[in-house]
């Protein structure tokens, strides 16, 4: 048999889910997500949940604007927590180039209306009491930023979703997709059929598989990514607030509070991709295995900047796969020359941006039209072909760079 729809996402991460949720808050409800295991399997149910307000690119801070918003408001309307702890976040400059970047944001911070300072070195201990400021020249201040919970955010886009009239089927691989004479997408799954004129691609680092089989060549790809929890240390659990979250260019990773201890993410400056040949058929709810020796020149300036991290033992450490294309935005929006195919994956920073991307690209499905300019992750930047080393190389570039300052576009 069959089945007719409005529109179908594939793919039950945050972004799939929040593109679901878009939809549905436009009136599309008779709309369908399929997802391979259970919603969050991919990369969302690890992740850290960092959210922040901070883009480097002037376009694509809406993204991350949007997305905590996105979050409140799904909890507000399911009731499912989304687990949001706002403890602001200082993005540190140990260079003047960095520092005169950070002061060239104001403008564009008071236009969106987003709370956004610089601090000086002196006003850091009293946001953050535990970092050792030397060589830190200032520090970018947003303190609405925060972590959620990723996987009760995805479930709370979901929840809501469902309640509007939308359908998600779990244990639903999308099997096969092509395009019929007609110009209708059909899908099979297990023993189904499905058809529509929206298909919505959101399966992250599975993408680019599933669009070969309609000759669509796009370059993501996966690279592995650790973050560390620690034991309880004192000094933390006799804080009488959360400290912020801290991203250092120098330390290449994001430092912030866990329970009573520390959470890292770090970018280690000699990343490993994952599996570029094609992701293993049976790969689904998993972790790789960690490895702490890579990460060493990164945790030593950890503890160097973060005296006490050097006091308590580390209690887990997870490595996940992570997409990424080769420039660092995500891929989302129409895909040049098939008409009703629409991308959304490629997502690294996909907890800080998901709720935002739903919003944008559920608007222009709906609409027709995008509700804002956002060039930067406009799939047509790759509709020429890209080798995988080249790809590849361009990623683990990009991902190596860390914290580091690039060009900032301050048009807004
Ligand atoms: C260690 C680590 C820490 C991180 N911390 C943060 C953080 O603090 N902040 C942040 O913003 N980001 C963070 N990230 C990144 C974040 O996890 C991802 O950007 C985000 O989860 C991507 O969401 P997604 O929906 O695009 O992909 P996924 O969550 O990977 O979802 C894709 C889904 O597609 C499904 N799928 C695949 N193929 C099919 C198919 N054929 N049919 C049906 N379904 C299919 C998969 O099962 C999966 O559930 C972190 C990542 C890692 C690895």
């Amino acid at each position: 048999m069959v089945e007719q729809v409005q529109a179908i996402v594939i793919g039950g991460g945050i972004v799939g889910c929040s593109i679901l949720y878009g939809l549905a808050e436009r009136g599309m409800t008779d709309t369908l997500l399929l997802e391979k295991n259970e919603l969050t399997s991919g990369s969302t149910w690890h992740a850290a949940g960092n959210c922040t307000h901070f883009g480097h690119d002037a376009e694509i801070t809406r993204l991350y604007v949007n997305s905590i918003r996105t979050y409140l408001r799904a909890q507000e309307e399911s009731g499912q927590s989304v687990g949001f702890h706002k403890t602001g976040s200082l993005r540190l400059a140990t260079t003047p180039d960095e520092l005169a970047s950070y002061e060239r944001l104001v403008p564009i911070y008071k236009k969106l209306g987003i709370p956004y300072q610089v601090v000086s070195p002196q006003q850091i201990p009293a946001l953050h009491p535990l970092m050792n400021c030397e060589g830190v020249l200032g520090a970018a201040h947003t303190p609405d930023d925060g972590h959620v919970d990723p996987t009760g955010a995805t479930m709370a886009m979901a929840q809501s979703a469902r309640a509007r009239g939308a359908r998600i089927l779990q244990q639903h691989p999308a099997d096969s997709i092509r395009r019929s004479a007609t110009g209708v997408w059909e899908v099979r799954s297990n023993d189904k059929v499905f058809t529509t004129t929206r298909l919505i691609v959101a399966t992250s680092f599975w993408a680019r598989e599933m669009l070969a089989q309609l000759d669509i060549d796009v370059p993501l790809y996966a690279l592995e990514h650790h973050e560390l929890v620690t034991e309880t240390h004192p000094d933390i659990a006799a804080l009488g607030f959360e400290l912020p979250t801290v991203r250092d260019p120098y330390v290449s990773g994001n430092v912030r509070q866990e329970g009573k201890g520390f959470l890292i993410g770090v970018y280690e400056k000699e990343p490993v991709a994952w599996n570029v040949d094609g992701i293993p058929p049976e790969f689904g709810r998993e972790l790789l295995v960690p490895d702490l020796e890579r990460l060493m020149p990164n945790l030593e300036r950890c503890m160097w900047r973060f005296p006490a991290f050097a006091q308590v033992g580390i209690k887990v450490a997870n490595n996940g796969p992570l997409c990424y294309a080769p420039d660092g935005f995500p891929m989302l929006g129409p895909v040049p020359g098939q008409e009703g195919l629409w991308l959304a994956s490629g997502f690294h920073v996909g907890i800080g941006t998901g709720g935002g991307a739903g919003q944008f690209l559920s608007e222009w499905i709906a609409t027709g039209k995008p509700p804002y300019r956002l060039a930067c992750v406009d799939p047509a930047r790759f509709a020429a072909p890209m080798d995988t080393q080249t790809a590849v190389s361009s990623i683990l570039g990009h991902y190596a760079a860390g914290y580091a300052t690039p060009p900032m576009d301050v048009a807004i």
